[in-house]
């Protein structure tokens, strides 16, 4: 069992002075560490969550000067905000951004508002984001625990909780809480910089250069890998898909998805559940109103989402018209407008359109 709270801080209780020194120190240069506006940071750690640092900063720096500020993000063409996110993936996350600055524009005419509840009132942010915004960009006392900062501090305390459950979080954060100096938003930033260089999640911590290893009682007792300890994960569902790319003269057929669900409203590539023999898919070609179509096997692909995987047939049909209830789209808008989910980027990597349009 973990010691009482009270314990914890009181044996931590030069931990942030060690973290804030390291952090001067060490932390790595970012675009969103630069002029951290309201903003800013609130961008940059919505795209942050599910997605690696290095995958973002391009991204985030594309975001930013599209959308520079609240007022444009609350004006933004679906199609355009959908364009900035795509390959982000979580798509939801884009919505809850426009949602929010809609609400922002709306009620506190275009700027943040700078309490804690106000914005952890805001569509799509949670208490972690609320915390890294209000610490980071407005000095607030609060703490921000991500997995990251779990991570840390479940080592350093040896604190066996289950992760998953809101007591073990609880009981961090307002250990954090106690815990927190002046500069709230570097000491926030440092725990998440810690987590995410030196005391990792994949592989061993790196606790021989770690700032903070004479406060931690996992590294003492030799088993830092023994925390956190996670729920088991749950096996992923495996679907099969048949993704059709229908040709017309070098336009590509799309359709959108339904409002709610996985990839919730996206384009997507036409496709049905099972896997289609070729003549099945000969068949389903035929009923969406085309004739006379050649259809020919790809090769498949698979994408994996959080929770379920698909696992798709591929057929390219090279058909003689527009039909169909469909959206065509040349290979231009596919490239500059149209936003195609990542699941169906290997598929639509091997078209080869009859005729450039
Ligand atoms: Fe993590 Fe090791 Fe540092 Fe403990 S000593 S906080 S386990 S890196």
């Amino acid at each position: 069992m973990p010691s009482s709270n009270h314990d914890q801080a009181q044996r931590l209780a030069q931990f942030p002075d060690a973290m804030l020194a390291w952090y001067d120190n060490e932390k790595r240069s970012l675009p969103w560490r630069e002029n951290p506006t309201p903003y800013r940071v609130w961008i940059s750690e919505i795209m942050l969550q599910q997605t690696r640092v290095e995958a973002v900063i391009g991204y985030y720096e594309r975001f930013l000067s599209a959308l520079p500020d609240i007022h444009a993000l609350a004006q933004a063409p679906q199609e355009q905000l959908m364009k900035l996110w795509e390959g982000l993936g979580y798509y939801t996350r884009a919505r809850n951004l426009q949602k929010a600055a809609q609400v922002m524009d709306q009620q506190y005419a275009g700027q943040f508002p700078s309490t804690y509840d106000e914005i952890r009132a805001l569509p799509g942010i949670g208490d972690y984001t609320a915390g890294a915004i209000a610490s980071i960009a407005f000095s607030l006392k609060h703490p921000a625990v991500d997995g990251n900062v779990l991570r840390v501090m479940t080592r350093l305390t040896a604190d066996g909780g289950d992760i998953s459950k809101p007591a073990t979080k609880q009981r961090i954060s307002s250990l954090l809480t106690g815990l927190l100096p002046d500069r709230v938003g570097d000491f926030n930033q440092s725990l998440m910089e810690l987590g995410a260089t030196v005391c990792i999640p994949n592989g061993a911590p790196a606790c021989l250069i770690c700032p903070v290893r004479e406060y931690c009682l996992g590294f003492s007792q030799g088993s830092p890998e023994d925390y956190p300890v996670k729920p088991k994960k749950k096996a992923r569902t495996v679907e099969e898909h048949t993704v059709f790319l229908l040709d017309a003269g070098g336009r590509l057929a799309l359709s959108k998805r339904p409002e709610r669900g996985l990839l919730a409203g996206m384009w997507e590539l036409p496709n049905v559940p099972g896997c289609l023999s070729q003549e099945a898919a000969e068949q389903w070609v035929v009923t969406q109103g085309f004739s006379h179509a050649q259809v020919c096997r790809l090769r498949s692909c698979r994408h994996i989402f959080t929770h379920v995987e698909w696992h798709m047939s591929v057929y390219a049909a090279q058909v003689s018209q527009e039909a169909g209830s469909f959206f065509w789209a040349g290979r231009q808008a596919l490239h500059d407008s149209v936003s195609l989910p990542s699941a169906f980027r290997p598929a639509l990597a091997q078209w080869e359109p009859r005729n450039q349009s």
